[in-house]
This record gives C-alpha cells, sequence and structure tokens, in this order.
C-alpha cells in the first residue's frame, strides 16, 4: 500500500510521524495533506531514511544533484559530493549520473545517504540504446519501462519522469521557436525520439503502466518539465504553458490511482514572473507540491549562478514553491566539484530559508537569537545561530581583533560597543 493509501484509510505512517516531529505540525495535518496530494514524502518501500515532507505548510526543501559525465566520470568523487550535500543539510539528492556503469554508480549512492534520493531513468534508457545502437532515437518503449523499474527496485525514492513532453508539446514548440532551444535533457532525448520515431512518446501513452510501477514500490513521481526555458527570453512560453496543462492532467490521474506527485516548474525566468509561475501552476496542478529548478533569474552571470539562483529560490519559496533544485558555481560552464555541490546547497538553503519567511513557515526566531548576539557582541552565539557556523568562525579566526569584543571592521570604533554603553544602562538617561 503506498502512503497515499495509507493515508485514505486514515492510517499515520511512521514517515508520516517522523516529517510531523521535524516540521512541529500535527500528525493528523500530514496525513490529511498526503491523502489530498499537497505533501509528498518520497520514500521507496526498499530504504529505510529519514522521512522527508516535500508540499504546502511545510519548510521550503532543497535538493542537490550529483553524478558524473561522459567527460568526468570519478565515482569517488561522486561519492564526495553526495557526501558533501548532506554535511552541508542538503533534504534530498538526485543522482543523474550519465558516464560510466550507470547501475553500479546509483547503487553505490543509494547504499551511502539517509536522505532521499531521485533519479531520471530516460538518460538511463537513452544512453543504453546509444551504447548498444548508436542513438537515442533507438530506444525500444521498454527500454524505457525497464529503466524505471530497475531504479524502483534498487530504491529510488523520486523519479523524474518526461510523460508531458508528448506531440502536442512538440508541435507548439515547433510553431513559436525558440531563443535558447531546449535545455533539458530528458526533454531533448524524449522529443528527439518522439520526431524520429513519429509516435507518441510511450511515457505518455503508457502513463498507467508508470502509475502501476509506483504504486508498487511507492516513489514519487516528479513530473518532469521537458520544455523549461533554458534562457529568459523564452520564459513562461506557449511551450511551458501547454506542458503544464498536460502536468495538472497528469497530477489528477495519478492521485486517482494513490501515487504521489511533486510537479517541477522552471528553468529561466526574470524575477517578475516566478509568482504568476507559482500560482497558475499550483491552480492547474491542484496545490501538488512544486518543485522549481533554481530558478535561475538572469543569464549573465556564469560563475555566480548559484548567487542566481539563490534569489530565484526566495522568490520562488516566497511565492509558495515547496521544493527548490540547486544551482552551482559550475552551472553551464562544466561538472560540479564536491566544493561546488557545497556552495550551491547553501545558497539554495540561504534563499529558500529567506522565503519561508515570506511564507510565514519561521517567524525569524534564529534571525532575532543572531541579533541579540550581536548587540551583547557574544560572538559564540552567534555562531551557534549561524547557517554555516564553520564558515563564519573561520572569516573571524583569519582576521583577529586587537579587543576580542569587537571585530577587524571597524575596531576601536566598534558602534555596537559605543552605543551599548549607555542603550541598556539604566542609571543614564540622555533626556535629563
Ligand atoms: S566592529 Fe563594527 S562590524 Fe564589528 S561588531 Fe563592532 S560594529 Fe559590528
Amino acid at each position: 500500500m503506498t502512503q497515499m493509501d495509507e493515508a485514505r484509510k486514515g492510517i499515520i505512517t511512521e514517515e508520516m510521524k517522523a516529517v510531523a516531529k521535524s516540521e512541529n505540525v500535527s500528525e493528523e495535518f500530514i496525513r490529511r495533506s498526503v491523502e489530498k496530494g499537497t505533501i509528498a514524502i518520497p520514500s521507496n518501500i526498499a530504504r529505510d531514511i529519514e522521512a522527508v515532507g516535500i508540499g504546502k505548510g511545510l519548510r521550503t526543501k532543497v535538493n542537490a544533484t550529483i553524478g558524473t559525465s561522459t567527460d568526468i566520470l570519478d565515482v569517488d568523487m561522486e561519492v564526495r559530493k553526495a557526501k558533501v550535500a548532506m554535511e552541508n543539510k542538503a533534504d534530498t539528492l538526485m543522482e543523474l549520473s550519465v558516464g560510466g556503469d550507470l547501475d553500479a554508480i546509483r547503487r553505490k549512492i543509494l547504499s551511502i545517504t539517509n536522505i532521499p534520493v531521485g533519479s531520471v531513468p530516460v538518460y538511463q534508457a537513452a544512453i543504453e540504446a546509444i551504447r548498444k545502437k548508436g542513438a537515442a532515437i533507438y530506444m525500444d518503449e521498454d527500454d524505457m519501462f525497464t529503466a524505471i523499474e530497475k531504479q524502483a527496485q534498487d530504491g529510488i525514492d523520486f523519479m523524474a519522469i518526461h510523460c508531458s513532453v508528448n506531440k502536442e508539446t512538440l508541435k507548439r514548440l515547433k510553431r513559436q521557436g525558440r531563443e535558447g532551444g531546449l535545455v533539458s535533457r530528458g526533454g531533448a532525448f524524449i522529443s528527439a525520439w518522439i520526431v524520429h520515431n513519429e509516435v507518441e512518446n510511450p511515457l505518455y501513452k503508457n502513463y498507467d503502466y508508470v502509475l502501476e510501477i509506483a504504486k508498487e514500490h511507492d516513489f514519487v513521481i516528479s513530473l518532469a518539465n521537458g520544455m523549461r526555458a533554458g534562457a529568459i527570453a523564452d520564459s513562461t512560453d506557449r511551450a511551458q504553458v501547454q506542458e503544464l496543462i498536460i502536468l495538472g492532467e497528469l497530477v489528477d490521474r495519478a492521485r486517482e490511482a494513490g501515487v504521489q506527485t511533486i510537479v517541477e516548474g522552471p528553468g529561466h525566468i526574470p524575477l517578475n514572473e516566478i509568482a504568476a509561475n507559482v500560482m497558475v501552476q499550483k491552480k492547474l496542478c491542484r496545490d501538488a507540491p512544486f518543485y522549481m529548478l533554481g530558478p535561475i533569474v538572469t543569464d549573465i552571470a556564469p560563475a555566480y549562478d548559484h548567487i542566481v539562483s539563490s534569489i530565484g529560490a526566495a522568490a520562488s519559496a516566497s511565492a509558495g514553491a515547496d521544493f527548490i533544485c540547486y544551482v552551482t558555481p559550475a552551472e553551464h560552464l562544466a561538472l560540479p566539484f564536491p566544493e561546488d555541490v557545497k556552495e550551491g546547497v547553501i545558497a539554495t538553503r540561504i534563499g529558500a530559508y529567506v522565503g519561508d519567511m515570506a511564507k510565514g513557515i519561521h517567524n525569524g526566531e534564529l534571525d532575532l537569537k543572531m541579533a541579540n548576539a550581536r548587540k551583547k557582541l557574544n560572538w559564540e552565539a552567534q555562531f551557534e545561530s549561524a547557517m554555516c557556523p564553520n564558515e563564519a568562525r573561520r572569516i573571524r579566526n583569519e582576521r583577529p581583533p586587537a579587543d576580542p569584543d569587537t571585530c577587524t571592521m571597524c575596531g576601536s570604533y566598534c558602534a555596537v560597543k559605543i552605543v551599548n554603553e549607555w542603550l541598556d544602562d539604566a542609571s543614564t538617561d540622555v533626556f535629563e
């Protein structure tokens, strides 16, 4: 029985209890939300992991993607990247390897992680077709379902499946054109396959079979957004909106089948379009958890795209997005190294936290603790309230002040110290 089926029977599962505890909400709220499909808990029946809830009323979650490429195939580095992501408090991980022994890498990553792990099964189907038959367009329909089945059996907790890239969306895409083309790898494989074979996407045509596999293993379907814009100039275009309508219909069908879903969103999108995108997506997908990829809010800052995306994450979370895929400084340039993973996770966590303050998920309690610690010039308390205490401590220790109360920014002219001398002194009344 899936989490959704159990929720419908009024059962509160161990996973629901764990999510309620970590989010400080009632177990019944989680059960009702899983029942409605507004919260998803990715947890394959084959895995024993820390349950993570994604959706309405919960803290915005952060995903880190890792995985080999055809140029850089270093499995040990991917293991380090997974560990760095977890050390820096990523909530979930996506294993997106496209180079080397894909089964072995996936199983290795699953064996060292205790957070939900996601995948994109069409990568494996396409890459195996390229290796055996010379091109992704020679994938069999069976190859696509075999990859899903195999990854489900291995314990993948959520899968990005490209069911909504169909003839209708491609017709719209072709008719309107694109300044920045198509940037979804899975979307590219599937669209090339449809165009070459002149038949409908099997993942769309046989969606009921996808649902059957998901139900058997209770993984969450992350309905992939193959038409997401890869350039600000293409944001919120007709192809994206056409696909979104189909995504909404696929959410309905998954709920009927008792399968949990998450819906992927943009992509590259200007700041002023984020709130509208979240609103329309939530409306058409009946409040399904919304997974923003980034988003990237300007195209012109490669090497700093983690900052670009942190801004997008803050705006998305404040508008109601539930799940954010990180972006690293290497985005658009190269395969990320472990230090890029660290920067990406932290930048996205900051964006999500800022958005959650606006969303009312937290009341700025930590910010208040930090403000009080700063006023008291209590450095240890400041580090305790910091999102990244080690980095904060490193910077201070590298440049020690002459007066240990202050820091080297203002030194003897520390504004806080000067004002503290009279502000909280009951014997001092400046107006008498
Ligand atoms: S020295 Fe300046 S920056 Fe440092 S704590 Fe004092 S007021 Fe703040």
